[in-house]
């Protein structure tokens, strides 16, 4: 009796010591609409949004804190659908090979944790990591510590090691003498019950989400079409995406042609990364069967000219007919997700680049937002992300200007909170 009564006190005063924040905006973005509401105020409770004011309206609130964002614009914390904080960049696959090759996990592992605190300054307040290039299960180490408050960082949907087939990915057995036995970026599988068993085993260490490399091998035909070669047998990817689906996780796949976005479709994936050679079939199967498009565009762009120099032009291409594609695609109504492959580009390169091109083709900086808010929340399966409204997590960010009119200014985020704890003030 007397032990039910303590255990009371304890969460009574729990609950009331739950800190309280109150946010004035000059305006609030309601990222669905568009609606740039002003003079509103946000009540932040713990690491919940509690209550938003009506626009203009007197508050007179009691908070433990109150912030001043009165010159702001506010909005939801961005969402990064595609990130690799476990990699520095690699334009040559030289680069890829020495932070393989010379760095050991404990030391990508610190790189790392800068690299999620860039994420989060930039104004990313989640981040859906797709790969740890060889540096094992480290994402979910990186994730663990963010969650428990030991660096800073956003939060974190982590798919661990990857999956791609034998032979087929760095370090290649084709650019090492043959006697030694090369690391590898990811976990490789020959035959559906690999498949199986490397699902489970990544599921089993911590993974949020599986991701497969669906293709290899881009080329163009002389009539301007792409293709490549499927990495998968049927049976493979088949395999593994029921695995996946049966365990209650999403399938993620890099796939840039028919050849491996028409498998990964017909075995489950929820996202198709990259897709700069996808066709007219694509797209109508996409839209059919609501798969976000995550498309990577500024990566592209920034490896086309180094990837040339070296004797391979397919990004090049691929840059070349992104805006025509952009344009197609999101005209018959496919999804698209915020998503960079930021850390397969530098991570002090910018973030938002992708939100530039995406309003150069056709977007309104408003569709572009959405893609790193609602849409990205939705393919994440998280609808307490992405919004701003009651009940959701506060991840609330501010920049000075009006972004559905400048989507440059996404650039400059000037304060970021994070579940409700601010970690950029340099207003
Ligand atoms: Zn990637």
């Amino acid at each position: 009796m007397r032990l039910l009564l303590i255990f009371t006190c304890i969460i009574s005063l729990t609950a009331s010591a739950q800190r309280t924040t109150a946010i004035k905006c000059g305006q609030l973005l309601d990222v669905r609409t568009g609606i740039l509401n002003k003079n509103v105020t946000i009540l932040v409770k713990g690491n919940v949004i509690e209550m938003i004011s009506q626009p203009g309206a007197m508050v007179k609130l009691k908070a433990d804190t109150v912030i001043d964002l009165s010159e702001y614009t506010v909005m939801p914390g961005l969402i990064d659908c595609h990130t690799h904080v476990l990699l520095q960049g690699d334009i040559t696959a030289e680069d890829y090979d020495v932070q393989v090759l010379k760095e050991s996990v404990p030391y990508r592992t610190i790189r790392a944790v800068n690299s999620c605190n860039i994420a989060l300054q930039n104004g990313f307040t989640t981040i859906r990591d797709l790969g740890t290039e060889g540096a094992g299960y480290a994402d979910v180490d990186l994730k663990k510590a963010i969650n428990r408050g030991v660096i800073p960082g956003p939060r974190m949907f982590v798919s661990t090691l990857a999956i791609n087939t034998t032979g087929h990915y760095p370090l290649s057995e084709s650019t090492y003498a043959w006697e030694l036995k090369m690391p590898k970026g990811l976990a490789e599988i020959t035959g559906a019950d690999e498949g199986r068993r490397v699902v489970r085993e990544q599921i089993a260490h911590g993974a949020d989400w599986i991701k497969i490399y669906a293709d290899r091998g881009y080329t163009r035909l002389a009539d301007g079409s792409y293709r490549s070669i499927p990495n998968f047998t049927t049976e493979e990817i088949m395999a593994i995406g029921d695995e996946t689906i049966r365990s209650r996780r999403k399938l993620a796949a890099h796939a840039v042609t028919r050849d491996g976005i028409l498998a990964a479709i017909n075995a489950g994936a929820t996202s198709i990364e990259h897709g700069f050679g996808m066709d007219d079939e694509c797209i109508q199967l996409m839209v059919q069967k609501n798969v976000y498009w995550c498309p990577t565009i500024y990566v592209n762009d920034y490896v086309a000219e180094g990837r040339a120099k070296a004797g391979s032009p397919i990004n090049k291409y691929f840059s070349e007919t992104e805006p025509a594609l952009f344009k197609k695609a999101t005209a018959a109504g496919i999804k698209i997700a915020y998503g960079t492959d930021i850390g397969g580009y530098d991570w002090h390169e910018p973030q938002t680049k992708d939100f530039e091109f995406m309003v150069q083709y056709g977007y309104s900086p408003l569709q572009a937002i959405q893609t790193a808010t609602i849409n990205a929340s939705a393919l994440l399966g998280q609808p307490l992300l992405g919004e701003i409204k009651i009940g959701n997590y506060a991840d609330i960010i501010a920049i000075k200007g009006d972004p559905t009119k400048n989507i440059k200014l996404l650039g400059d985020v000037k304060w970021v909170m994070k579940d409700g704890v601010v970690y950029k003030t340099g207003k």
